[in-house]
Parts: structure tokens; sequence; C-alpha cells
């Protein structure tokens, strides 16, 4: 994903399929005017890029021109089409072939043709790399089509973003769902693992659970694992240095993720604010921390029961359980409110069945 001026962009097209389709467009065009010398007259800013390689493709007697219009302010066509560079006027009786990076509502090619009908050419054609059939309003025939694509706002390949974008080797779409990251929040057997388990799913995100994370080193006896198992053993918090660190290794790890839950991470304002300096440095933030609420003498029973299907020792022995939550309630408890100041503080309730409670957090996320 990129970032040009407030929005996100994701790679559509790569450069070997735009070379692909700019042979393929170089190869029909030759086949009807190798024989004869066509002036090629590309239609700037954003055809700049399609020219150069179209020319490197087509290695037959020709000649070059520009004619700048311009339409595109920002996002969306503005339905007003300028001409800010004419055509030559030396193309008498010349075949002309406009090379066009992209038609879309074929506001601009009617221009273009309303342009060329003024002059006295032999013939032209039209030439476009990209083509949003979906939009067009087919009022002329586009003569030669590189790759037929989608109604998305692309950059990259000459074409701009507020003038953005046009040096990228690849096409790039608008990524119009913006990137997620959510904090499950709760005492220790709240239910957060169990829900990430359907919202990573549903909104395809990457669940990074810190506790699991120690658990694999512990298993694979890594140098974190040893470390970690003298804190977890007795319920205690594992110190935040080294869990902001493997946090922001994990993250790292999977940077082309459209977006996280993060599940046992926060449990300190100091993490709390690690991760936010830290989402700050990637263009990311916290969009919301969904708080699973339960009763106490709830909790220690599901955490009971799930010490003796899991194994986990730190969930058979019930005075370790009452030490985690007397960890909780100390260290951990204090981010409700500093999530509350940042607004994106929400409770649901965390009793009940697994898909009702699924169905709570959906709700909240889709109104963020
Ligand atoms: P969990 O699987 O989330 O219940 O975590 C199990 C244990 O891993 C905790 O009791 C802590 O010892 C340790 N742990 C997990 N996440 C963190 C964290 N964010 N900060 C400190 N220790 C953690």
């Amino acid at each position: 994903m990129i970032k040009l001026h407030d929005k996100y962009f994701k790679p559509f097209l790569s450069e070997a399929q735009i070379l692909a389709a700019v042979k393929s467009v170089a190869q029909k065009v030759a086949a009807d005017y190798k024989d004869e010398t066509p002036v090629f007259v590309g239609v700037l800013n954003g055809c700049f890029m399609f020219v150069a390689d179209f020319l490197k493709e087509y290695q037959h007697p020709c000649e070059v021109s520009f004619i700048k219009l311009s339409s595109y302010q920002g996002l969306t066509s503005t339905g007003i089409v300028e001409t800010l560079l004419d055509p030559p006027d030396n193309l008498e009786g010349k075949s002309v072939i406009i090379l066009e990076d992209i038609i879309d509502s074929g506001r601009t090619l009617k221009e273009l043709i309303h342009l060329f009908n003024n002059t006295n050419v032999k013939e032209y054609k039209i030439a476009s790399l990209f083509y949003k059939s979906e939009v067009y309003n087919g009022e002329y025939a586009i003569d030669y089509i590189g790759i037929d694509i989608p109604d998305k706002f692309i950059v990259g390949y000459g074409l701009d973003y507020d003038e953005l974008g046009r040096n990228l080797r690849e096409v790039y779409q608008l990524n119009e769902k913006h990137m997620i990251n959510l904090v499950l929040f709760g005492k220790p057997g709240a239910g957060k693992g169990t829900q990430a388990e359907f919202l990573k799913d549903q909104y395809n995100l990457k669940h990074i659970s810190t506790g699991d994370v120690f658990r694999y080193n512990i298993k694979n006896g890594t140098e974190l694992g040893n470390l970690a198992k003298s804190y977890m053993d007795k319920g205690d918090l594992v110190p935040d240095e080294v869990t902001i660190k493997m946090l922001q290794d994990e993250v790292e790890k999977h940077t082309d993720a459209s977006g996280f839950i993060f599940d046992g991470f926060p449990r300190t304002v100091a993490q709390a604010k690690a991760l936010d300096e830290f989402l700050k440095t990637k263009e990311m933030r916290i969009d919301a921390t969904l708080a699973l609420d339960a009763d106490d003498e709830v909790l220690i029973q599901r955490l009971l029961e799930r010490g003796k299907v899991s194994g986990r020792t730190d969930d058979q022995d019930e005075s370790k359980i009452r030490n985690r939550f007397e960890e909780y309630n100390q260290k951990t408890a204090p981010l409700q409110a500093y999530y509350e100041t940042q607004g994106k503080y929400h409770s649901v309730n965390g009793i009940g069945a697994i898909e009702d409670i699924t169905r709570r957090l959906g709700k909240v996320i889709e109104e963020l």
C-alpha cells in the first residue's frame, strides 16, 4: 500500500502487465501502419510513459508529437476539458494515431475528436492504454485498446493524483476502505482470542496475540521465551520493553496486512503510548478499542475450564489467575481512561453465546 497526499493506493497492475499491454497495442498499430509514416500524438500529461514505451516497441518509421488537455482535478473529472497545447500544424495529409493513457467517461475523447475534425489529416485513430468500458459513453469507436480496467481511480505509470504518483512504474488503485486497527481489551478469559479468530476473517485483519507469541517462543525454547516464562508462570506481566519490541517485530512482519487486531496488547499505559507512537511512524493508528465486559467470578470459572483442555498452567491455578486479575486491575484497567480520552473506547457485553458477542463487536466496527 502507498500513500499519496491523504489517500491510500494498493497495487493493481505490475510493470510487466503494463509493458505487455503496451507491446500488444504497438503490434496492432504496426500491423496497420508499418508501411507508411504515421504521426503519433500523445495526450499530455498522463501519456508520457505510455508514449515512451510504445515507441520502444514500435520500430518502424514514424513521427511523434504532443497535445495537452486537462480535465481531472483530484479524484473526479471536472467535466471541463481545456486545450493547453494545440495539435501541431504540419499534419496535412498524414495518418495520425492519438495515444491516450486512459479513456473513462469519454469527455476528453470528445474534445480530441473535435480538435482533429478541424484539421486536414488523412485519417486519425485512437489508441488508449487503459480503458474503462463500464463508464465509457460509447460515443466514438476506440481503435486500439491495451487493458480494460474497472471503474476505480488509478495512479502510476504517468497517471497522477493531484500531481503525485506519475513516476511509479506500476499502477495502483485507490484503496477506498481505509485500514482498520483494533485493540481487543478485557480481562483474562474475556474471550479476546476467540472473538479475534472470527473478526480477523470477517474483516481480513491480521491477529496478533502477544500471549500466543510468548507461548510460541517458550515452546521453541528461544531466549525471548525463556525470559517471558519466568513472569508468565507467576501470572505477572512481562516487562514493557521486551513486549513492545516483540509487538513491533510482529507488525513489521505483516506490512501488507489490511489492518490488525491487537489481542492482549497493550496491557499498560506505557505499551499503549508506545503503540500509538509506533503506528504513527507507519502512518497507521488505532481506530477502536473494543472491551469485552464480564464478571470476575464467571471469568475464573471459564479460565479453570480452559486450563483443563488447553494445558495452560497459568489457567489451572486459581491463585495465579487471581494474580493476573490483580495485574489487570493495577496496570491494564487505566487504559480504559487512556482510550476514552481519545474517544476510541467501546465496551461490549462479553457474556452470552460466542456468535452473539461477535455480532455485538461487528456492530461497533461497522459504525466506525
Ligand atoms: P494471554 O494469553 O494474553 O492471557 O497472556 C498470557 C501471559 O503472557 C500474561 O499473563 C503475561 O505474562 C504475558 N503477556 C501477554 N501479553 C502481554 C503484554 N502485553 N504485556 C506483558 N505481558 C504480557
